[in-house]
């Protein structure tokens, strides 16, 4: 007999309550951040008014079978801010937080981010509003696949080429090429990048944000005439971008004094033992560095993280970590941001009278889709390339990133953020303006 669906009123499960996007946060900061620039660069008021506003916004019911047989009803979004550069590119996020304004904001940052990188993409965002810690394995595929089958219409491997975000990995991304397929009735691979290997996915895309922050972190300190051996380093956020830096920064000579995830801290001043922690969060069932214990080993929790004694300080958890709360008291003299967005405007001006330099989200944690679209670039060859070849490729277009973003800033006299906006903002109003406005 055909399985039916329990028949319940709809949304019996506890929710979140779906209100008006929040005013503030993140989009805002974008928003200001774009008009200082636009400003400074004399932008064309009709190409700034261009770039204010993403080009196509998507919002989705997901309804999900739970699996105790009642319905759930999601909401999704997949943001385009701008395909003038080329199609637009970015991750897909499950995230309780995820709302219409963080989506936007996240999708103009992946604009700019491709624009400083000098890599053919525009910028794109997607989310589903939900608590993943919350859901098994099954409802989150299922979800996967109707969210997929809802913004299809949209996404394309000449379109818009989602990837994974925060609580979205690989297997989401293999469920979202076999959903593809299907409904396609062809096999699809370059439909959105970070897939298993097996699937298309290209080798060293696991690792390449994370590898990306310990390239940027070393041509700082290079320029900063300080030894990697000699520089302690706090990480914020434990998951793919801030376990893989820490890992690479450990392996390039650096000691890791403090790390934390969602769970709380570790600090250690002589160095944590990366490899024993790495070794205790692949164990555990969540990934996280609860439980994790070692002689030397203090618990700290987040705020403590982020203030704790290092020269160099890692966000890579979510945006708005560092505020003018916590800013005055940060002790670490260079910020690398690997997270996008981990740094409000107010907290943004205060690190920079106090001298701190922050090399910005949109170059630190560019090798993530850098390597995103070197998989793309494999998938349409459907040639495929060696790990030396894609960590060698990676390597030279961030150092070259950096140090366009490096030499621009000190010209102009202005901090690194504002450099690598204005050098992103310029080249996309630059495409904007040799298209014209259709029709
Ligand atoms: P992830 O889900 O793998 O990891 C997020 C980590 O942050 C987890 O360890 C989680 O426990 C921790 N965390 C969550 N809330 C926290 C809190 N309040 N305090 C401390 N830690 C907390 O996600 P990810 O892919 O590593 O992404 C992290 C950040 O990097 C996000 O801002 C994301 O947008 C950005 N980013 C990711 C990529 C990528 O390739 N994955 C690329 C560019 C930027």
């Amino acid at each position: 007999m055909e399985k039916k669906i329990q028949e319940t009123p709809v949304d019996t499960h506890p929710t979140f309550v779906l209100a008006e996007p929040p005013q503030g946060g993140l989009w805002d900061t974008v928003l200001d951040q774009l008009d200082d620039v636009a400003h400074r660069l004399d932008l064309d008021p009709g190409i700034h008014a261009i770039l204010r506003q993403p080009e196509r916004e998507l919002t989705v019911s997901v309804p999900v079978v739970m699996d105790d047989g009642l319905i759930k009803v999601f909401t999704g979004y997949r943001i385009q801010h701008s395909s003038a550069r080329g199609p637009c590119k970015g991750g897909i996020r499950y995230h309780p937080d995820v709302n219409l304004n963080e989506v936007r904001a996240l999708a103009a940052l992946m604009t700019w981010k491709c624009a400083v990188v000098g890599i053919p993409y525009g910028g794109a965002k997607g989310g589903v509003q939900c608590d993943p810690s919350q859901m098994s394995e099954n409802e989150l595929c299922r979800m996967t696949r109707r969210f997929t089958a809802m913004i299809m219409p949209i996404i394309g491997g000449k379109r818009d080429i989602p990837a994974p975000d925060v609580n979205t990995n690989a297997q989401t991304m293999a469920w979202i090429t076999d959903t593809v397929s299907m409904l396609e009735r062809k096999t699809v691979i370059d439909v959105v990048t970070g897939k298993p290997i097996p699937l298309g996915g290209s080798l060293g895309r696991k690792e390449a944000t994370g590898r990306g922050v310990a390239i940027v972190t070393a041509e700082l300190l290079k320029r900063k005439r300080k030894k990697l051996a000699d520089t302690t380093v706090a990480v914020q956020g434990y998951g793919n971008v801030g376990s893989h830096a820490a890992t690479i920064l450990n392996q390039m000579g650096c000691t890791i004094v403090a790390v934390s995830d969602v769970s709380g801290g570790l600090y250690n001043p002589q160095g944590l033992d990366i490899a024993s922690i790495n070794g205790h969060v692949t164990a555990h069932p969540q990934h996280l560095l609860e439980g994790y214990a070692a002689r030397g080993v203090a618990k700290i929790n987040n705020e403590e993280l982020l203030t704790s004694k290092a020269d160099v300080l890692i966000p890579a958890a979510l945006e708005h970590q560092i505020r003018a709360d916590n800013a005055p008291f940060i002790q670490a003299n260079m910020i690398i941001e690997g997270a996008n967005g981990p740094t409000t405007r107010e907290a943004d001006e205060i690190l920079d009278n106090r001298g701190i330099t922050i090399v910005p989200d949109i170059l630190a944690n560019a090798g993530g889709v850098v390597v995103s679209y070197f998989e793309w670039v494999q998938d349409l060859q459907c040639f495929f390339w060696d790990e030396s070849e894609v960590n060698r490729n990676l390597r030279r277009i961030l150092v070259r990133s950096f140090k366009e973003v490096w030499d621009f800033s000190r010209e102009q006299g202005v901090s690194m953020r504002l450099g690598a906006y204005m050098l992103a903002v310029d080249k996309v109003a630059s495409a904007v303006r040799d298209r014209g406005v259709f029709p």
